[in-house]
């Protein structure tokens, strides 16, 4: 069984290393025994959207931020929505994040308009948001409940009521530094400020987008693999957490 990983402008919005993501989407399925594609989806591009099972959008400074959003709003908006309405999910990442909501506004005030995907909107504070970050998440089913990464980002994000955050905060500012919530889930959309990146080291996470991603074709669950040297390093950062 096939299984596409969309990426959303790889050449411009992918920072801190978050092509991690892409290359633990596609190991996981290719470990079970699926023929992982990866489909490039940069600027003017909107060809097999259809056909993907996982969308990811990684993180940009705003100069790249600023370089896509047009793009997103003409060319990707509609393939995306009817995507995510046909049971595909999508992770983004920070600049990805903020773009999938209402808007992102630059702190000199400059406001790119997002495709309102996800019930968010960001605006940029003078202070950016640098270090590592623990959270506990109530997704049902994911064990353990932590994820970890690290942030940097001067958007502030705050959820309307259609969302509501992928976790709380244990150690990190998360959206916004005052509401002690990170991310958000919307739909089969999620939302965070963790880079990485972030599924190498929450390998429960990424199973849980290829299985709500491949529900859809008849596949229940996932065979089990051996993540020790993945929980290995999720332990790590806890461990460093808790010396803090
Ligand atoms: N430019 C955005 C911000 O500073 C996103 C940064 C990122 O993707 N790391 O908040």
């Amino acid at each position: 069984m096939r299984f596409t990983v969309g990426w959303l402008y790889p050449d411009l919005m992918n920072i801190y290393g978050d092509r991690g993501n892409i290359l633990t989407l596609l190991q996981r399925a290719r470990w079970r025994g699926f023929d992982p594609k990866l489909l490039e989806l940069g600027r003017g591009n909107a060809k097999e959207m259809e056909d993907v099972d996982v969308f990811f959008f990684g993180g940009g400074q705003d100069r790249e931020q600023a370089l896509v959003y047009e793009d997103l709003l003409e060319f990707k908006q509609p393939p995306l929505e009817r995507a995510v309405a046909g049971g595909a999910q999508i992770l983004a990442v920070c600049g990805g994040y903020q773009l999938l909501g209402h808007y992102y506004q630059t702190f000199e005030g400059e406001r790119f308009p997002g495709i309102g995907l996800i019930d968010v909107r960001t605006e940029a504070g003078k202070q950016r948001f640098i270090g590592d970050v623990v959270i506990e998440t109530d997704i049902a089913g994911l064990t353990p409940k932590t994820l970890v990464g690290f942030e940097n980002h001067s958007g502030r994000t705050f959820l309307g009521p259609k969302a509501r955050p992928l976790g709380r905060i244990v150690l990190g500012h998360g959206n916004n530094g005052s509401d002690g919530m990170e991310g958000c889930i919307q739909g089969g959309v999620i939302g965070s400020y963790l880079h990485g990146s972030l599924l190498p080291k929450n390998p429960h996470l990424a199973d849980h987008l290829i299985r709500a991603a491949l529900r859809r074709r008849g596949v229940d669950e996932l065979s089990r693999l051996d993540d020790s040297a993945e929980m290995s390093a999720h332990e790590q950062i806890l461990q460093r957490a808790e010396r803090r």
